[in-house]
């Protein structure tokens, strides 16, 4: 048994907001990451950071266009939290050091995305927000803090709603069983669900499944956020181009230079993202093919340096001012339910970042805000942690012995994801995947998906197992929501 203070899953914004302001105050933190330290989403992440800093703004503008965006099915309470710390936890990292882009003034640059009624979006390298971000915080870490790469967590050691750690794989293969006072879970969202998506390829919805077998409280798992504008080479998503670039004037239109968003909704292009989704996908169901027409973007390369460098690499010729797009799998409004200072369900363990469900985004993220509640939260978090006293309650705790007997490819279940818990559900369908999903269910587990031996699945079968998991509790929310709201678009009969 590895006996330590606290413990975090993942090494993404969350996990480093968090193990930030603990180290700072002395606490000892080891990270435990499935691949490299880089291997997030908030490593990808481009347009940045909204936050109410400029002068023509206020947090109560932010909060109602969060509001707005999320069909007011979020938490106020989590809403308002949010955005109120937001103006001093940013400043606060801006003295510590983060520089985002400025005008030659030293003025911080707003720009804007599509919800949001002022600009206020803060960015870094232009589009490379995420990465410079990420880059910040990994140096502001101290010698309290211990990374453990290739460290894929597979369970959560929680018995009588109390957790006392986790049991791991390393790279050697070993398993690992950790005893902390303090687990808080980071592992992102559920990208790589779907065929389409803009998600790095460690998010696998393992945190979920995990806090699921662990018998936590989940909560709006349905809502899953599709962005429109994934780039699109024959029918393969290449990765995202931001919606900063519709922000600042990209317009989206058909191959006959139609716009496609005229008559839709009144923001237009910079309608919610569900709607701009739905309006794309129709029309690349219809067979038209659809571009973000950038020409009314002056200095498009110096602005968006990195989506010109994947257009670039995957052969697009910007000098035609046309980028071909698709929608694709972005961001998961639900999760684990916690609370701002991420608490959940059960004692010790905290949950952060996308995998975590405060209710801050209600059925639809408004863009921008996710990295910010890595951020805010992830500090809101770590002084929660430090203002109380826990010791790790030492317990046998029992492993499973059923086995994992067959799995599905990660292809099949991607596109059984896409057809049935897409971007439009037909309620009527939905059953069936439920059915095919609970035909994996192994033999002599406590529940459907319960724990299984450990030490007789690999880390491969184990990210199948937490993709089945997380697509049968999605299907199943999906399924018991009847009306559409937000990202949430179902149809009562195909
Ligand atoms: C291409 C792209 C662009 C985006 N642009 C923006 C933007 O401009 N602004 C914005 O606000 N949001 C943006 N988002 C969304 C935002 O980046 C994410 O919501 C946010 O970064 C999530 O942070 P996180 O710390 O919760 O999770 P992540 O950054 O995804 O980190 C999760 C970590 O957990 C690890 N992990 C997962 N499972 C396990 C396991 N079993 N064991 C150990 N480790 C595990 C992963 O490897 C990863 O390191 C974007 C997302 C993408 C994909």
């Amino acid at each position: 048994m590895i006996k330590t203070d606290i413990v975090i899953i993942g090494s993404g914004i969350a996990a480093l907001s968090v193990a930030n302001t603990l180290c700072k105050n002395g606490r000892k933190v080891t990270i435990l990451t499935k691949s490299l330290k880089t291997s997030s989403n908030s490593n990808l992440a481009q347009g940045g950071i909204s936050v109410a800093l400029s002068e023509n703004d206020n947090f109560n503008m932010h909060y109602d266009d969060t509001l707005e965006a999320g069909c007011y099915f979020n938490n106020s309470e989590s809403v308002m939290t949010l955005v109120s710390n937001a103006p001093e936890i940013i400043m606060d990292f801006i003295n510590s050091g983060m520089r985002f882009d400025t005008d030659e003034k030293g003025n911080l640059l707003f720009g804007k995305e599509g919800a949001h009624h002022i600009n206020r979006i803060i960015h870094a390298g232009g589009d490379r927000t995420g990465q410079m971000v990420m880059k910040e915080l990994f140096s502001q870490l101290n010698e309290n803090v211990t990374i453990n790469e290739n460290e894929m967590v597979l369970e959560l050691r929680v018995k009588n709603n109390e957790c006392g750690g986790v049991v791991t794989r390393d790279e050697d293969g070993n398993i690992n069983r950790y005893e902390a006072n303090y687990t808080i879970l980071a592992t992102g969202g559920i990208g790589q669900l779907y065929p389409c998506t803009s998600n790095d390829i460690t998010i696998t919805g393992d945190g979920l499944a995990m806090a699921y077998r662990a018998g936590l409280e989940l909560s709006a798992l349905e809502f899953v956020q599709f962005h429109p504008t994934m780039l699109n080479i024959n029918g393969k998503t290449m990765g995202l181009v931001s919606e900063a670039v519709r922000g600042d004037g990209g317009i989206l239109v058909n191959q006959d230079g139609v716009r496609i968003m005229e008559g839709v909704h009144k923001l237009k292009d910079l309608a919610p993202r569900d709607v701009v989704s739905r309006a794309v996908y129709d029309r690349y169901l219809s067979g038209e093919s659809i571009y973000l027409d950038i020409s009314n973007i002056y200095g498009f390369s110096e602005r968006f340096p990195y989506v010109s460098e994947i257009c670039e690499r995957n052969g697009v010729d910007l000098s035609k001012n046309l980028i071909p797009v698709r929608p694709g799998a972005h961001f998961h409004m639900g999760g684990i339910k916690a609370k701002p200072t991420g608490e959940t369900s059960v004692d010790g363990l905290y949950a952060i970042g996308e995998a975590a469900c405060t209710g801050v985004h209600g059925a639809n993220r408004l863009a921008s805000n996710s990295l910010l509640e890595g951020l805010v939260f992830g500090k809101l978090t770590a002084d929660n942690i430090m203002s109380s006293e826990r010791i790790a309650p030492s317990f046998e705790f029992e492993e499973a012995d059923a086995e994992i007997d067959r799995l599905p490819s990660k292809n099949e279940i991607q596109k059984k994801m896409m057809k049935f818990i897409g971007i439009v559900r037909y309620r009527n369908k939905i059953p069936e995947i439920i059915k095919w999903f609970e035909s994996f269910i192994p033999a002599g587990v406590d529940k459907p998906f319960g724990r299984v031996n450990l030490e007789k699945t690999t880390n491969q079968q184990m990210e199948i197992y937490n993709m089945i998991t997380t697509g049968y509790l999605i299907a199943k929310a999906a399924f018991e929501r009847s009306e559409s709201l937000g990202a949430h678009y179902i149809i009562d009969k195909e």
